[in-house]
């Protein structure tokens, strides 16, 4: 014994399908004739804000070699090497100061998530956000910036917002 259908017989079969495949036509042929919703990117280029994070810059003078930076990304993605040095003591009859010279400073961009501890945990100002984000390339070694690279950054970090006026006074007191 065969079991029958209980639909009516014009909604049975290829016939049911075909407004629904219309329908479905129509939506395409609809979306089609519409322009473009999204940047055609590279064709056309937003300006992204200011304070997109973009890429990381350096300020080489401004580091220590403290290794904080590194200590806390959670991706591993920063390499930092230094040595120590003699320094004439700042003032006559004082000691020789021994200071910290950064020899290597990289941020692999393959591997880093854009987290931004790095720059929040920096206690000495050297690491700053840059909007600029064109910096993709065909090779995944060539991601790795040194610290000539991190620093051309720094030309494209905005200047940051102005003080608050109370917090300005404040500051000062
Ligand atoms: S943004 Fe985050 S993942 Fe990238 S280098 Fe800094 S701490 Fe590491
Ligand atoms: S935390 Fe700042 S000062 Fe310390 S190594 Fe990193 S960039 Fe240099």
């Amino acid at each position: 014994m065969t079991a029958t259908d209980p639909r009516p017989p014009a909604r049975r079969g290829p016939a049911r399908k075909i407004p629904g495949v219309v329908s479905g036509l129509a939506v395409t042929f609809r979306t089609m004739l519409q322009g473009a919703v999204t940047v055609q990117y590279p064709h056309e280029r937003e300006d992204p804000p200011p304070r997109a994070r973009g890429v990381i810059a350096l300020k080489e003078e401004n580091c220590t070699v403290c290794m904080l930076c590194a200590r806390s990304c959670p991706d591993w993605c920063i390499y930092i090497e230094g040595h120590k040095e003699q320094r004439p003591p700042r003032r006559e009859g004082g000691r020789p100061r021994t200071v910290s010279v950064l020899d290597r400073f990289d941020i692999d961009y393959a591997l880093c998530m854009y987290c931004g501890i790095c720059v929040e945990v920096c206690p000495f100002d050297a690491l700053f956000w840059s909007p600029e984000y064109e910096y993709s390339e065909f090779r995944i070694a060539r991601l790795l910036h040194d610290k000539e690279q991190l620093g051309v950054w720094m030309a494209t970090v905005p200047e940051p917002e102005p003080l608050e006026p109370g917090a300005e006074v404040k500051g000062r007191k």
